[in-house]
């Protein structure tokens, strides 16, 4: 039977990355090795290694101004990589759930944290809204995907300061205005390779003003200089990520790619909002994520959470379940996902009502 794979991260990959990345575990660039075992510095890799860097500029249209690396250390590394380089005295913080929140925590240890809004209270079922950023801020940073909680910003913030924002989950599901950005980063593992890289997009003139001395691998500089080669790079990932982004290109680029998803997110949402059975967990419409569609059962009828379960498991539903924090089903509907397994899951949700 055909799955529908909706995990959360790790998660779909189209079959063309798959293909591709199987063929090169093989014989890698006509090498007759392996891709699993050919040096980073071989001409074949580096040549794989500028290909993705300089597609990611094309595809998202990234000023000359800024540099894309590829490190180590998943997304996480990044919360206390982003204030060891741009927090100097004070920072802003928007406070919308488990990702955003890790952040402040690691970027206290590094100058004055101030949390502009928070929807903690509300279990982050929406975005706070009303907030003021202080002036003096070095930085406002935010979370543009709360893959936890099913909640989005679609919108790149202006606030008259540099802006660095966590897009591990909707990167390259939408266009990105660049404008006020100091860095943007995504682990891999949800919208472009398998877990192990993390691009960065870094404004390199905002580089080298904090007074501490940063060490030298977590110092962007290093890593911009040596074009993404100062050591080892995770290069299977890299490959692969080289081939995410030739499908991208392929199918349109981003302005398809974000209709596509729109549309995904239309026939759950219009589904969830019909089916009596079921009801979503964010409570401001607008706030919705196109990425990580999160329902329950709706009140009353609670009990058919694991019929349900059960039942979309028969049918090929793969990693529907909530998360622990949330509860009920989240269906991760990344960029790769088709919308054939968007239907079929409606169609499950369809014949469940009727059955009940
Ligand atoms: C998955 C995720 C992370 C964590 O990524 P790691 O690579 O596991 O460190 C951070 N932020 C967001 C928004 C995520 O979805």
């Amino acid at each position: 039977m055909k799955k529908h794979n909706f995990y959360a991260g790790p998660s779909i990959l189209s079959e063309y990355t798959i293909q591709k990345t199987a063929e090169a575990v093989l014989d890698f660039a006509g090498t007759g090795l392996s891709l699993l075992e050919v040096s980073h510095r071989g001409k074949e890799f580096v040549a794989v290694c500028e290909e993705a860097r300089s597609m990611i500029k094309e595809l998202l249209n990234i000023p000359e101004s800024f540099e894309v690396v590829f490190l180590g250390g998943g997304a996480s590394l990044q919360f206390c990589m982003a204030p060891y380089n741009f927090l100097e005295k004070k920072a802003s913080f928007l406070d919308t759930g488990t990702w955003a929140s890790k952040a402040i925590k690691e970027a206290k240890l590094f100058g004055e944290v101030n949390v502009v809004a928070s929807s903690k209270a509300d279990n982050y079922t929406y975005i706070p809204k009303k907030f003021e950023v202080p002036a003096d801020s070095d930085y406002f940073y935010f979370c543009s995907n709360n893959t936890i909680y099913g909640t989005e910003i679609r919108e790149d913030p202006h606030f008259g300061m540099p802006v660095i924002a966590d897009m591990s989950s909707d990167i390259f599901s939408r266009p990105i205005d660049f404008t006020d950005y100091e860095l943007i980063f995504a682990g891999a593992q949800k919208n472009l390779a398998p877990a192990g890289v993390t691009l960065c997009i870094i404004r390199k003139d905002a580089l080298g003003k904090v007074s501490r001395a940063i060490p030298t691998m977590l110092n962007y500089q290093t890593h911009i200089d040596k074009e993404s080669m100062f050591n080892t790079p995770p290069v299977l990932p890299i490959f692969a990520a080289l081939q995410t982004l030739k499908y991208y290109k392929e199918m349109g680029g981003i302005p398809e790619l974000q209709r596509r998803n729109q549309a995904k997110a239309e026939l759950l949402y219009n589904e969830i909002d019909r089916n009596p059975l079921f009801k979503g967990t964010v409570t401001c419409k607008e706030d919705r994520s196109i990425m990580n569609i999160c329902f329950v059962m709706n009140d009353g009828k609670e009990a058919f959470e694991e019929e349900f379960s059960k039942y979309a498991t028969s049918k090929g539903m793969v990693g529907i379940k909530g998360h622990r924090s949330v509860g009920g089903f989240r269906a991760s509907c990344y960029n790769a996902l088709p919308i054939e397994s968007v239907q079929a899951l409606v169609d499950c949700m369809q014949e469940f009502e009727k059955m009940h």
